[in-house]
């Protein structure tokens, strides 16, 4: 079996993997990376363009995952490009929207390449993606196998837990089995219940390593739950604003979901909440797929729930904060041209007004920078938002749809693997995972392939 990393980043990046298996091949995840604009946050696809792929497999609709597929489709017409029936109905508008964020930036930040795909070209890609149900195998070189009267290995996706449709992938062969987490919450969710890798069995494991920088105490997202409730009653009193940016897939859903039990029990009162239009087609989504999901509370419709209200551009700068209004705006990290940095742009500097963060901002991003402010502290925020003094209130809440660590490692201790490839994580965390494979599991073969590095197990 060969391996190759085609995500040019050493952090999260534009992940995707090679797999040359039984002398067949399969891209597993085709992403953007979220911090680079044009050519340079694609994978490295070139390294493998001359390579005949049987297949393309996407674990799950967030960008650094899916963002570059139309582009792999390029590069690869005759593959079968698989995912799960859930991401199925997802895929189509991220790629869609991805289309409009690229011509938008073509317009203001002057990047030629962009669009690097079109929307006829989803179009057309729509007429060849197939979704499937968890847990049934799928013959995923069944092209290659007509033209040569070979047999096909089989693939299934498993439920991840993070996001909904999210999927490990699993690839089984004649003698070999190799098993993807993808992205990967072991926990329940407020929404999604965990993950539902009980019985994998695989040769190699590659995993994403995202937890493995964090410090502290045992993560409790209960308690993560009853601080966020906390802060929202308490700005909710003094009838201040607050904005909580956010992915529009997953988190958002899991947040307006916190907010709904809220409003059920009578803490919080009856008023529109904010959103995206993006944030609102996938709430849209998980409302109608409800009963088709692995999740806790399959009644609870949000839309229904509550008064969610979708916040036009043109309102974005305009709308009166002093309403104590409730912002769950897209993009978690703040880049530029998202509702969430403009919003920001308008809140930073006034005191009374709050920004909630619920997950994890690079340090390199509009949101990292200003996590890590101090109140009263000037300091760049963004091209278009230039230097900012914070005035507001940030608070950090931890409301993960990764794997804790400790949860992973528990996980490749069961599923017994020859060899561990670490993926999805910054060098912290995979130096983490690295020292304690080797400590605790020391048959288990260790690999952290740098970009565009092939390993052969
Ligand atoms: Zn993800
Ligand atoms: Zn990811």
């Amino acid at each position: 079996m060969k391996i190759l990393n085609l995500n040019s980043d050493t952090d999260i990046g534009a992940n995707s993997w090679f797999v040359e298996f039984e002398n067949h091949n399969i891209i597993l995840d085709a992403g953007t990376h979220p911090k680079r604009e044009g050519f340079k946050s694609l994978p490295m696809f070139n390294l493998v363009k001359n390579s005949e792929i049987d297949a393309i497999a996407i674990s799950h609709c967030h960008h650094d995952h899916i963002g570059a597929l139309p582009i792999a489709f390029k590069y690869w017409q005759k593959a079968h490009i698989l995912l799960t029936d859930l991401s199925y109905f997802i895929a189509e508008r991220v790629l869609h929207n991805s289309v409009n964020v690229m011509e938008k930036k073509q317009d203001e930040l002057g990047i030629k390449e962009y669009p690097l795909y079109t929307h006829d070209e989803i179009e057309r890609l729509n007429t060849i993606i197939q979704g499937f149900k968890y847990n049934t195998p799928i013959e995923w070189a069944s092209f290659h196998k007509k033209r040569s009267g070979l047999w096909s290995p089989i693939l299934e996706f498993h439920d991840a837990g993070h996001a909904l449709g999210s999927a490990g992938i699993l690839l089984r062969g004649k003698k070999n089995t190799l098993f993807y987490t993808g992205d990967v919450s072991f926990r329940d969710q407020t929404i999604l219940k965990g993950a539902r890798f009980n019985n994998i069995k695989a040769d190699v494991l590659i995993v994403e390593t995202t937890r493995g920088n964090r410090q502290g105490a045992i993560y409790d997202r209960k308690k993560e739950i009853e601080l966020f409730c906390d802060a929202v009653e308490r700005a909710q009193k003094r009838k201040t604003s607050i904005l909580i940016p956010t992915f529009a897939l997953g988190r958002t859903q899991e947040i307006l979901a916190i907010l709904a039990s809220m409003t059920k029990s009578g803490r919080l009162k009856q008023q529109p909440i904010y959103i995206g239009g993006l944030g609102r087609v996938f709430t849209e989504i998980y409302d109608l797929q409800a009963h088709r999901t692995n999740r806790k509370f399959p009644d609870l419709q949000l839309r229904q729930e509550l008064n969610l209200t979708v916040l036009e551009r043109e309102d974005l700068l305009t709308i009166k904060l002093n309403k104590g209004n409730i912002f769950v705006l897209t993009a978690g990290m703040m880049n530029e041209n998202t509702a969430a940095h403009d919003m920001a742009m308008r809140i930073i500097e006034q005191e009374k007004h709050s920004i909630f963060f619920v997950g994890y901002a690079d340090p390199d991003t509009p949101a990292g920078r200003l996590k890590a402010t101090k109140p009263g502290q000037t300091f760049f925020f963004s091209n278009i938002g230039g230097n900012l003094k914070r005035k507001c209130n940030i608070e950090d809440f931890d409301l993960t749809a990764h794997a804790d660590k400790f949860d992973m490692l528990h996980f490749i201790s069961r599923v017994k693997p020859k060899a561990v490839i670490l993926g999805h994580g910054s060098d912290i965390a995979i130096r983490w995972f690295q020292e304690q494979i080797n400590k605790n599991f020391p048959k288990v073969k260790v690999f952290q392939p740098k970009p565009g590095e092939m390993i052969e197990i």
